[in-house]
């Protein structure tokens, strides 16, 4: 094959590749592969599209701004376009935009910032009022989230100015805190956690429901003004001067550069700093001050060619694996962690990082005392990559075959990477499922938290959850630093704790797969605990929102006599065993529904939702059984099946009215 079309090939799979994950990134908010390397992927294209300028399409990724919008929102036409920016992995490629820029500007000052990882978002102002908010889409079109921007609270809904219009542009970002505390909370209830900060403010922002993106906690910072009407600026930092005194939150450490050398100066210590600040950045931005010399600049269909942003790559840093400490969790997983060598990484001081299970441990080929390469990307997790120098007389890591907590036996279930502790009795796993059993989210049972329960289940006073709601006072009051008062205070709070909720408890009881909200809508469906005890698989698969993995885990659960022994003893205690009342509007009871064609004002998801969570059933076939269609735009061979079959067809606006 000759070069060219060998290149041509390559071309191809790069563009297509690169579309995959765009789309995953910019429209579905779940990226599958790291920025770093999605950003390698582009740079072989624009490599390969220099070499071949022949080669270039105008929709190529390399020519192409961002994500499509997905028709979720209104669109939204920028009179500003909202550009991207071109990018640089080394010095030596700033040098290279330096001289770009001499070549046409004299005199230039460069304006440094962080580059804050987020999206991209437009505000209208019209005579110092919010009219409008957007994001970025493909720089053209964006999507109209008003309704989303004005639950942020540093997005001032009123500036104290006159001017008849001001567009502003800004980042939106989720702050670390934030995104550590909500993904906690998502795999508590077992969601699927946000993969970092960016996705979880993507995803925040670009949600149907105001009220959720307003629980997310976002924030903003502004670095550009788009149009300006009644003002004159001159320059960058002018602009970002005149933000700030109008109380946006302004890009933070911004800075005017008189050299190219002090820009790399300051990019290198924005890179310093990178850990360590509240929330992600991925790069520095380097800007031309000068609106004067930005207009002799221009740009290209995609960026400005007075800025340009300098990615840092993520860091990596070789340390010598000193140990591998393994854990023994709730439900018995044994979870190893690399302990190695303490190592500034991204601004931190790391020394551990989760090994994840025996597959990972094989597949990198790890034992005690190999040197390792551990990574911190934008994500505040440090992982570790691979392998740089192994100890050849030793064999690679191999988890115990025996509980380190208990010493009982670990078995490994075909199709499971996860290696188990099987001892009910493991007195690590009771003093874990015992934490949980209290935890806040869970029975929330104040006083009794680690620690506490550390000494009591060393002690043997609590062997069983149930031994909470009959804690020996004198005994406890004799314990170190506990006293008579705290005694009473932890058998108060178990008393309260009688009376939670259900969904509580049953969170509490902590089965496999079942998180809090999992827990709320067993209760929900089935009131009472002695329901759920009695319902079979099938039944609680019917729930929506349940698999099958998640119905079986259920039945598992109480198949087994221990938990059936607790569940009557802590009965017998007065723990409460009944959910709240629910009041279930059933207007389609037993209805089934097919949607057929092009929806317009809902999405099908969406409908299938109305239509479960009004008793109905969607199916996606018409027979005889079939009670209602509801038909969009285009539908076909179902719309034809059902008129022969005289099944009722309606359209989307009767089934609006059916849901009112
Ligand atoms: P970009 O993110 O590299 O740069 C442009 C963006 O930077 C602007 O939209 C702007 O909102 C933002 N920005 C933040 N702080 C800024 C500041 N101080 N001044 C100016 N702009 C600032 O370019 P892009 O075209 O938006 O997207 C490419 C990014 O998306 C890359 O980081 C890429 O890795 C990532 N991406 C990742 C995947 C994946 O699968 N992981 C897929 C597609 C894109």
């Amino acid at each position: 094959m000759n070069e060219l079309k060998k290149d041509s090939l390559r071309i191809d799979e790069l563009r297509k590749l690169l579309e995959y994950h765009s789309k995953r990134y910019y429209e579905l908010d779940a990226p599958e592969i790291e920025d770093y390397e999605y950003d390698m992927l582009l740079r072989e294209l624009v490599n390969l599209e220099e070499k071949h300028p022949g080669l270039i399409t105008p929709d190529s990724p390399t020519h192409r701004v961002g994500g499509k919008a997905d028709g979720q929102f209104e669109p939204v036409e920028h009179k500003v376009p909202m550009e991207s920016l071109q990018d640089a992995f080394n010095i030596d490629e700033v040098l290279a935009f330096d001289k770009r820029v001499k070549a046409v500007a004299e005199n230039v000052r460069y304006i440094v910032e962080p580059k804050i990882d987020g999206l991209s978002v437009s505000l209208e102002y019209e005579n110092g009022l919010l009219v409008r908010g957007s994001t970025r889409g493909d720089g053209k079109t964006g999507e109209d989230v008003t309704a989303n921007l004005r639950t942020i609270k540093a997005i001032p809904l009123k500036i104290d100015t006159d001017l008849p219009l001001l567009e502003v542009r800004g980042e939106v970002y989720m702050p670390r805190e934030v995104f550590t505390a909500l993904t906690k909370e998502q795999e508590l209830n077992s969601e699927k956690p946000f993969k970092n900060p960016r996705n979880a403010a993507a995803g925040s922002l670009r949600q149907k429901n105001p009220k959720i993106t307003a629980k997310r906690k976002l924030d903003i910072f502004i670095f550009n003004i788009q149009q300006i009407e009644g003002k004159a600026l001159t320059s960058h930092k002018e602009s970002l001067d005149f933000i700030k005194e109008l109380k946006f939150n302004t890009v933070p450490l911004y800075t005017e550069c008189s050299s190219i050398e002090a820009a790399i100066e300051q990019i290198n210590k924005i890179g310093e700093m990178r850990g360590a600040l509240p929330f992600d950045i991925d790069g520095a931005v380097i800007k031309v001050d000068s609106f004067a010399q930005r207009e002799a600049l221009g740009s290209t269909s995609k960026f400005p060619k007075w800025a340009l942003a300098f990615k840092y790559p993520p860091e990596e840093k070789e340390t010598t694996l000193l140990d591998i400490e393994v854990a023994v969790g709730r439900t018995g997983v044994l979870t190893p962690t690399a302990i190695f060598e303490p190592i500034l990484l991204a601004g931190t001081t790391v020394s551990r990082a989760t090994l994840h299970n025996q597959d990972f441990i094989n597949e990198k080929g790890i034992s005690i005392g190999d040197k390792i390469i551990v990574r911190k990307a934008g994500d505040i997790i440090p992982e570790v990559l691979s392998v740089s120098w192994h100890n050849q007389d030793k064999e690679i890591y191999r988890l115990p075959d025996i509980c380190p907590s208990c010493s009982g036996k670990v078995t490994r279930e075909a199709g499971e990477a996860a290696v188990r502790c099987c001892n009910p009795d493991c007195p690590n796993q009771l003093l874990r499922n015992l934490i949980h059993f209290c935890s806040r989210d869970a029975m929330d049972i104040e006083g009794l938290g680690t620690a506490v329960l550390e000494i009591f289940v060393e002690k043997g006073i609590v062997k069983t959850a149930a031994d909470i709601f009959t804690l020996p006072k004198n005994e406890i009051a004799q314990i170190d630093r506990m006293g008579e008062k705290s005694a009473e205070n932890l058998i108060k709070a178990a008393e309260k704790a009688k009376s939670n909720d259900l969904s509580k408890l049953i969170f509490a009881l902590g089965i496999r797969h079942i998180g809090q909200k999992a827990a709320k809508l067993l209760s929900d469906k089935f009131g009472s605990m002695k329901n759920i005890i009695s319902a079979t698989t099938e039944e609680i698969a019917e729930i929506d929102g349940y698999g099958l993995i998640m119905a079986q885990s259920v039945t598992e659960f109480f198949s087994h006599p221990e938990s059936i022994e607790l569940i009557e003893k802590l009965e017998s205690l007065g723990v409460n065993m009944k959910g709240e009342e629910t009041v279930k509007e059933n207007r389609f009871d037993g209805k089934v529904f097919v949607l057929t064609g092009t929806l317009t004002a809902f999405k099908r998801s969406e409908a299938s939702k109305i239509i479960e969570s009004l008793g109905g059933k969607t199916s996606s076939s018409v027979s005889k059984k079939t009670d209602y269609v509801l038909a969009g735009e285009d539908a076909g061979s179902k719309l034809q099946k059902a008129n022969e079959l005289g099944v009722n067809v309606i359209s989307e606006s009767e089934f609006a009215e059916m849901i009112k």
